[in-house]
């Protein structure tokens, strides 16, 4: 399948992109994962994208589309793919669909997560990232089994993002409604819009199934 998700952070994208990863093998494209990697590695990538990063604002159009237009094209992607936190801006829709033409390629769906504000911030307040591996744990829900340690890659870099303080969320959740919930529309106005209110897997499945089934 190939699948946009939509929805505010800590809605529930990337938790919802490996249960359909696992479905039918389709690959998770997260556009954060691949700029925190190319932070840490400290590439050239990664020094144009961290000052906005940790602030919460976005990373310009044009570094994004440079990402994913390499990206759509590597071999893991013909089985299909979720598309993880892109796109995120009108623009980048845009390019999206004239990169998807040119590629004779065509989206199945886009999945919106809608999910209230409160439950967001007590989500992202209390997630705990891999740096190592990008696993998600949560201090209340989801513990590791030993503090700090990564129960998949045994790390111990089991930590607070740094644009998951108070400041940052907020932040990242007004560039949110300014920059990238405009997208709903866009989506709808093509067919592909298929909303759910809660990211638990059973209702996610009914609902895309007209769509992938
Ligand atoms: P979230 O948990 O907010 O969905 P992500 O992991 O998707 O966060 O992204 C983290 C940060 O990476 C964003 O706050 C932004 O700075 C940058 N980023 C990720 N994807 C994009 C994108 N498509 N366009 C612009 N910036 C992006
Ligand atoms: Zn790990």
């Amino acid at each position: 399948m190939k699948i946009i998700l939509l929805g505010p952070p800590g809605a529930g994208k990337g938790t919802i992109a490996k249960v359909l990863t696992e479905y039918d093998g389709s690959v998770q494209i997260s556009t954060g994962d691949i700029l925190r990697a190319a932070v840490a590695a400290g590439t050239e990538l990664g020094k144009q994208a961290a000052a906005a990063m940790s602030a919460g604002n976005l990373v310009t159009d044009e570094l994004i589309m440079g990402i994913m237009e390499q990206r759509l094209q590597e071999d893991d992607c013909k089985k299909g793919y979720l598309l993880d936190g892109f796109p995120r801006t009108i623009p980048q829709a845009e390019a999206l669909q004239v990169l998807l033409e040119k590629m004779g390629e065509k989206l199945d769906a886009v999945l919106e997560l809608e999910i209230a504000r409160d439950i967001i911030i007590d989500r992202l307040t209390t997630r705990r990232t891999c740096t190592q591996c990008g696993e998600i744990y949560n201090v209340k829900s989801k513990p590791p089994k030993v503090e700090g340690v990564c129960d998949v890659c045994g790390s111990n870099e089991v930590v607070q993002r740094d644009d998951e303080t108070k400041e940052a969320i907020n932040n990242r959740l007004e560039v949110y409604q300014a920059q990238t919930a405009p997208l709903s529309d866009f989506y709808k106005d093509t067919g592909l819009l298929v909303s759910v209110t809660s990211s638990d897997k059973e209702t996610v499945m009914a609902a895309l199934e007209p769509k992938i089934g």
